[in-house]
């Protein structure tokens, strides 16, 4: 019989951040000021980042040691369980092999911890007392909320308005860990004033309340602000899960034919897909396929050009897949996976065909999230559902070739918290929602008019 769980001793924990900026065939693009298009110094970052996450952010070192502090609370839940999918492959029919690395095993529920401890550390280093976000169905704040808990600085979450009102519960897990929790579009901010101004209903979007954390930030004394995805150095945070999964897969004497996780901002796809990009890059086969949702199809069907990481354009630009920084996700879709574009770093590797990126409808993805739940026990959280149906297709793929693939999924969180969302799929109140093309035309219609190969 083989083994269903393969676990490492913590003596076996990745003791290093791996940056593939090291091994990326071409240098990332740099971010640009938006008025004269030239490359923003790091410098001009350090009103919202303290120096020592800017180096981060800019490094091409290889590997960074990720101090002992750290390491530390990564013991309290790492390293996490691979598991094998025995009872899943049997109900897919698959030949296929599929292992899951499972984030939800942390505090927090999902991989957001992973980066927010390493986060609030660099800041309490850099003196900072007070920290600012956004979140959009609550799983960065909670994870920040907790680390901030830890290491004993403030937290302060604007939280976009839908998930507010349709998820309190994650405003209730922030507030227990001592968070102060606004809704945004808020009257804290002009950003969000201008916002209700227009629309006293808003249902607010990731951009807008970055935007007004942002704000919040440069207005308020000791304060910086964290984000829980896209920035490089979030990426490289969260490659511990993927360098944890390479061990262990390799304990099994496997490695994976495909890595399948799923994309909103790109961090915890980076961190499971990169240190396995690093091989094929000197020749592996491997493949590695990022799995967003019909409804905000950014890598798939989004630009690849220069564009602002907010809404109201307060950030520098950068080089990304975009749907436009004006873009709105509409409001039926279920699960997370709401942002306008995607980690440079993940766009730039999409681009190069490092990486593949598919689109999949909401429905697949809650049949697959139930599949899932009733073979392995786990409600997977309905972003980390994409990735499961993103699998379900290779392990299709894999039958109908009777081929024996290793399928590697990035289960990233569970969904305990967001069991509204099967509710409506029960009740059958969710649609597949592809983006009409009008809307694609009009979000992208607003983008700066900075050339990607400039
Ligand atoms: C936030 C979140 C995501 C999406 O964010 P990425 O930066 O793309 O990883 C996916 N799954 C879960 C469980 C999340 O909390």
């Amino acid at each position: 019989m083989e083994e269903v769980k393969i676990y490492l001793s913590e003596a076996e924990m990745p003791r290093r951040w791996y940056n593939i900026v090291a091994d990326m065939p071409n240098k990332p693009a740099p971010p640009r000021h938006p008025a004269t298009g030239e490359p923003v110094p790091p410098e001009a970052f350090s009103a919202i980042f303290p120096m020592n996450i800017i180096e981060q952010e800019i490094s091409a070192e290889r590997e960074i040691a990720i101090p002992e502090e750290v390491l530390s609370f990564y013991r309290m839940y790492r390293p996490t369980p691979l598991i094998r999918a025995f009872r899943f492959e049997k109900a897919l029919k698959t030949p296929a092999k599929i292992f899951y690395k499972y984030e939800g095993a942390s505090p927090a529920g999902s991989h957001k911890l992973n980066s927010a401890i390493a986060q609030v550390y660099y800041n309490k280093q850099a003196g900072t007392k007070r920290i600012t976000t956004e979140t959009g169905a609550g799983q960065w704040g909670s994870a920040l909320a907790m680390a901030c808990n830890f290491f004993g600085l403030e937290c302060v979450v604007y939280m976009v308005r839908v998930s507010y009102n349709q998820k309190p519960y994650r405003r209730i897990v922030m507030e227990t860990f001592g968070a102060k929790v606004h809704a945004s579009p808020s009257n804290n901010t002009k950003a969000g004033r201008d916002a209700l101004a227009k629309d006293p209903n808003s249902n607010g979007s990731l951009g807008l309340a970055i935007s007004e954390a942002v704000e919040d930030t440069v207005t308020s004394k000791d304060t910086k602000y964290s984000l829980g995805s896209v920035l490089n150095h979030v990426c490289l945070h969260q490659t511990v899960i993927g360098q944890e999964a390479k061990l262990q897969l390799a304990k099994a004497g496997l490695y994976p034919d495909v890595v399948v996780g799923c994309v909103g901002g790109g961090s915890n796809f980076s961190g499971l897909s990169f240190p396995f990009v690093r091989d094929k890059i000197y020749g592996k086969q491997v493949r590695a396929v990022a799995c967003e949702p019909t409804s905000c199809p950014t890598l798939t069907r989004g630009l690849y050009k220069y564009d602002f990481g907010d809404s109201v354009g307060m950030t520098p630009l950068m080089l990304m897949y975009t749907l436009g920084h004006g873009f709105m996700p509409p409001g039926i879709h279920a699960g997370g996976l709401r942002y306008h574009g995607d980690a440079p770093l993940l766009s730039q590797l999409v681009n190069e065909k490092l990486l593949e990126a598919v689109a999949v409808d909401q429905l697949p993805v809650f049949q697959a999230a139930e599949l899932f739940a009733r073979s392995e026990g786990i409600i997977p959280a309905p972003e980390s559902a994409h990735a499961l149906a993103g699998a379900v297709v290779e392990a299709d793929k894999a039958r109908q070739e009777g081929k024996e693939r290793v399928i590697l999924i990035g289960l990233s969180g569970h969904g305990f918290l967001d069991l509204a969302a099967y509710d409506d799929y029960h009740q059958g109140k969710l649609k597949n929602f592809p983006l009409p093309q009008e809307e694609i035309d009009k979000a992208l219609h607003e983008l700066p008019p900075i050339p990607a190969n400039k």
